[in-house]
């Protein structure tokens, strides 16, 4: 096949994919893609690359990376508090496969339709099967979330369950059995289809004073963010929320473990100022979603971790992607 039918094929699955945003003035098919942004709002920009046998397994399937690739930027911007909005898409194919094609835009665009993400541009190159994603959102000015502004006495908050996704790759691996298939399933799924944050990020503005999402793990996570807000974190280790699913796979013990190093969660990790505490209660009760505190900031630098028996040691080198 030559490389224009090659292109054509390409275009077809990415020309319209994701949400139909009238900020849009150009989007895929021309020298670059032209947009506008609201006044008074700053833009937030992040990119990550999802690489074979790095980022993730040979046999994964093209609807788990069509929708990692875009979820994992999704979080990132989720992180920062603002609301997605242009993504860009550069894939490296080692063949043409129109099935692939077909279920990876698919995913993709599901995702970034119920984020109202629009697809603008991208290009792709023939290569070991690499998928880049650039993602930019939107964020009043100033109001962005960043990881440098927890202080000493800020209570920690998690949104969802951590370690699910560990224990769901560790399922994939074969390195984990779990004998019931529902909580194998659910696991599994963690790990393969990961849910960001976005509504959860957007309603921290004003609320939270910093907050990351957890990529390589909670422990490892909550040590960036303190040292981006010069202090430390206690966390109390029976407060950490651990599902069922992961509870019943491996036990309690282990699944602290998981919760607290075992990363690709894309939970959001942030910090309230005690006298929000209040107002971060009403949002709650008024359908923030899953969130849970687990500790707080401390003076002095370091995460510590207590549970019954006294202080829990945990590895920051627990997660390690698949090296
Ligand atoms: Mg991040």
């Amino acid at each position: 096949m030559n490389a224009s039918g090659e292109f054509d094929i390409i275009a077809r699955y990415f020309a319209r994919l994701g949400a139909n945003r009238a900020d849009v003035r150009l989007g895929v098919g021309d020298d670059a893609a032209i947009v506008m942004p609201p006044p008074s709002r700053e833009l937030v920009i992040t990119t990550d690359s999802l690489v074979e046998g790095v980022h993730f397994l040979p046999n994964a399937s093209a609807t788990s990376l069509g929708h990692r690739a875009f979820a994992v930027n999704l979080s990132d911007v989720a992180a920062m508090g603002a609301e997605p909005a242009w993504a860009l898409l550069s894939l490296t194919l080692p063949r043409i496969d129109e099935p692939w094609l077909a279920e990876f835009a698919r995913a993709a665009g599901d995702l970034c339709r119920r984020h109202d993400v629009a697809l603008v541009g991208g290009n792709t190159t023939r290569g070991p099967l690499s998928i880049t994603v650039t993602l930019t959102g939107i964020v009043p000015i100033g109001m962005a979330l960043e990881r440098r502004g927890g202080q000493p006495g800020d209570a920690v908050f998690v949104t969802g369950s951590p370690g699910d996704a560990a224990a769901g790759l560790a399922l994939e691996q074969g390195r984990l059995h779990v004998t019931d298939p529902m909580s194998a399933q659910i696991l599994r799924d963690r790990f393969l289809f990961p849910t960001p944050r976005c509504d959860v990020g957007i309603a921290l503005r004003g609320l939270a004073s910093a907050c990351i999402d957890v990529s390589d793990g909670l422990g490892g996570d909550l040590e960036k963010l303190c040292a981006a807000s010069g202090c430390g974190a206690e966390l109390d280790a029976t407060s950490l929320p651990v599902s069922e699913a992961l509870l019943g796979a491996v036990g309690r013990e282990l699944a602290r473990e998981y919760a607290l190093t075992g990363g690709e969660d894309y939970e959001l990790l942030f910090t309230v100022p005690l006298a929000r505490l209040g107002a971060m209660t009403h949002a709650i009760a008024r359908g923030l979603g899953p969130v849970t505190r687990i500790g707080s900031l401390v003076a002095h630098a370091g995460v510590r971790v207590f549970s019954r028996s006294g202080v829990m040691q945990f590895s920051r080198a627990g997660f390690d992607h698949f090296v």
